[in-house]
């Protein structure tokens, strides 16, 4: 915890995992008792769970780095953050992000025609910047220079030479002088899971040929002044910090160029990249970073202003486009365990008088499951386990006897377990057993809540929210409900590396064990999906009351099954009309009563108005 949790979670004593309160030093809050008080107001798991002083932390910090990095490098030009919608569209986020980020003139980008419509319904500070990223058409065009005219500091960013001709063409039309951008492909890349969006080969934003011939048409356009901003971005999530300095570098150079080419540039747009590290190891990997906010900012300004004091050019507005670092720490989803299936047996079965000896030998293993001897038990474990396997697919032992072997095996599998937990140097053999760890079965669905882990193998920190000091005696991987086997978590990150299993406690009957996945804020909502018609989880955002409680600001309670099945075009009330009819053809013939038909109608309705996922009752 204290390596990844950056100070927001801590352990309490009573073994709770807590929330801090990043403004002060208040007590925490734990998280199962906000579980267990948002379940009594019938607010049940899966819940994702926002907690606004984090989201508030983030903007402060944000601008609090760039403040000193400009006193430290002496910048003379400003910073003027935006949030990029697409991390987190969701209105709970954008207006409080807006709110909060007045003081820090904080702007938004956008980067298709929905996101500006939500850019454009915010009440911003009148210095913040509202920056146009993504293909736009001639609406997208024609609204966001309109907007100018509001009062709004629209800046459209040149995505391709056909976008000029667009905005010439419809600027012209609303005799309006439109304020541009350009987006700027650098030859740099950077190591990381979005590589591939730096580059000459990512697919945005104009070459170096490009960017010339887009200054001789403005020139000849007469908008050579209109071009005031430029725009680059590395990709999300950059690992390396000396990639986002050698980045920058290759900017500022562009915007050297550009200015000597005539452009008018005040802003300098770094776009996003500033990186979240998941797993606590400050590592140039997937899933960490080598760097802290404040070096990253720190080697930015320092880049810029040492570039621009070597041209004898004024230091620019440096804008960045920090969406995972604002949004991605202020959410956790917490689902609770169903039930489990275990991969152990402590009943040894019994050996009847002409059970096939390979049942016999298998058991004998037990003999020496210890010492220099633990591989080669295992060994001899799993192929006399097969050997049985294979003779029943041959016909030539029964059922019964399958199922005294399987529990033989996995009674030798706790055996094993044990044994690797005592074995020093068990390493192989716990890589092997990680094969044979429990199923631990979440409330969720993997495809809905956390789809980059489905789909980028993104690591999260993953825990236990309670019992915190009680040893966890059993490792699981974590499935979901989804009928799909891919709706598993099987990487879990702990203190000594990324693991296939995570440390559990054994279930108690009628007790809730809920797990945390932290760091959900960032591109999970909208990226889940339907599959198999689980929707959206409830959604709660809480604020910490400095007493050791919470508040509730925000509720939006999950889709109902109803309104999925709307989203794959159903009517539910055809649907219930159907079954109705249904029911009514086996009341006829006699087939159900009128009782039946009763419960049978109220079941199916209370199904279309309740939860997709499992209820309280489990
Ligand atoms: N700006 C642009 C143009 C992007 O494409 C992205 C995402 O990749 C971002 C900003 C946000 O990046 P990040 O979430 O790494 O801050």
């Amino acid at each position: 915890v204290s390596s990844w949790s950056d100070g927001l979670v801590d352990v309490a004593d009573s073994g709770d995992l807590a929330l801090r309160n990043p403004h002060d030093d208040s007590p925490p809050v734990s998280l199962p008792e906000v579980m267990n008080a948002l379940t009594q107001r019938g607010i049940s798991a899966p819940i994702l769970l926002r907690v606004q002083p984090y989201l508030d932390r983030a903007l402060d910090r944000l601008h609090t780095a760039f403040d000193s990095a400009f006193r430290e490098v002496n910048y003379k030009g400003k910073y003027r953050g935006v949030f990029p919608i697409k991390v987190n569209q969701q209105s709970d986020v954008v207006e409080r992000l807006t709110e909060v980020g007045r003081q820090y003139h904080f702007g938004l980008e956008v980067g298709s025609k929905p996101e500006l419509l939500i850019a454009l319904s915010q009440t911003m500070s009148p210095d913040a910047l509202l920056i146009c990223n993504g293909a736009k058409d001639a609406g997208f065009m024609h609204l966001a220079i309109l907007s100018q005219k509001l009062g709004f500091n629209t800046i459209i960013v040149l995505e391709s030479l056909h976008e000029f001709e667009t905005v010439y063409r419809i600027a012209t039309e609303l005799d309006v002088r439109p304020t541009l951008g350009v987006r700027i492909k650098l030859t740099e890349t950077v190591t990381g899971k979005w590589q591939a969006s730096s580059g000459d080969r990512s697919v945005f934003g104009l070459s170096a040929l490009d960017v010339v011939k887009l200054t001789a048409r403005l020139e000849e356009t007469g908008l050579m002044d209109c071009l005031v901003l430029q725009h680059t971005h590395l990709g999300s999530q950059v690992p390396n910090i000396m990639d986002v300095r050698r980045a920058a570098t290759e900017a500022c150079r562009f915007y050297v160029e550009l200015t000597r080419l005539g452009a008018p540039l005040s802003y300098m747009d770094l776009g996003g990249g500033l990186g979240v590290d998941y797993t606590g190891e400050r590592r140039p990997d997937e899933n960490s970073v080598n760097y802290t906010v404040n070096e990253y900012c720190t080697n930015l300004v320092e880049t810029v202003a040492y570039a621009m004091d070597d041209a004898g050019i004024e230091h620019p507005t440096i804008v960045t486009e920090s969406g995972r670092f604002v949004v991605a720490q202020s959410a956790i989803f917490v689902f609770n365990i169903l039930g489990a299936t275990l991969y152990d047996n402590s009943e040894k079965p019994e050996v009847h008088e002409g059970d096939h000896h390979l049942l016999s030998d298998l058991l004998a293993v037990e003999g020496y499951i210890a010492g220099a001897r633990l591989q080669e038990a295992l060994n001899d474990a799993i192929y006399y386990r097969d050997e049985i396997r294979a003779l029943f697919r041959r016909g030539q032992i029964d059922l019964q006897l399958l199922a005294r072997a399987e529990q033989a095996f996995l009674y030798l599998l706790s055996r094993f377990k044990t044994a690797a937990k005592l074995e020093d140097s068990a390493g192989q053999i716990d890589e092997q057993l990680t094969g044979f760890v429990d199923y631990y079965h979440g409330n969720f669905s993997l495809f809905q809540s956390l789809p980059d882990v489905w789909a980028i193998d993104q690591l999260h920190p993953i825990m236990p929210l309670q019992r915190l000091n009680e040893e966890p005696t059993r490792s699981a991987v974590l499935t979901d409900i989804t009928c799909d086997s891919d709706g598993k978590i099987d990487q879990f990150v702990l203190a000594d590396g990324v693991s296939g299993a995570l440390p559990v406690h054994e279930l108690r009957k009628d007790e809730d064990y809920y797990i945390g996945v932290f760091f959900v804020g960032a591109y999970q909502e909208t990226l889940g999906d339907l599959h198999n018609l689980f929707g959206d989880p409830n959604v709660v955002t809480i604020s910490l009351d400095g007493e050791g409680g919470f508040d509730i600001e925000h509720e939006v309670e999950g889709d109902t099954i109803a309104q999925v099945l709307s989203f794959v075009e159903y009517d539910p009330q055809d649907c219930l009309a159907t079954f109705r009819k249904t029911v009514e053809k086996a009341v006829k013939a006699g087939k159900v009563n009128a009782a039946e038909r009763r419960t049978m109608m109220a079941a199916y309705k209370d199904s279309l108005a309740g939860s997709t996922y499992f209820g309280t009752d489990g």
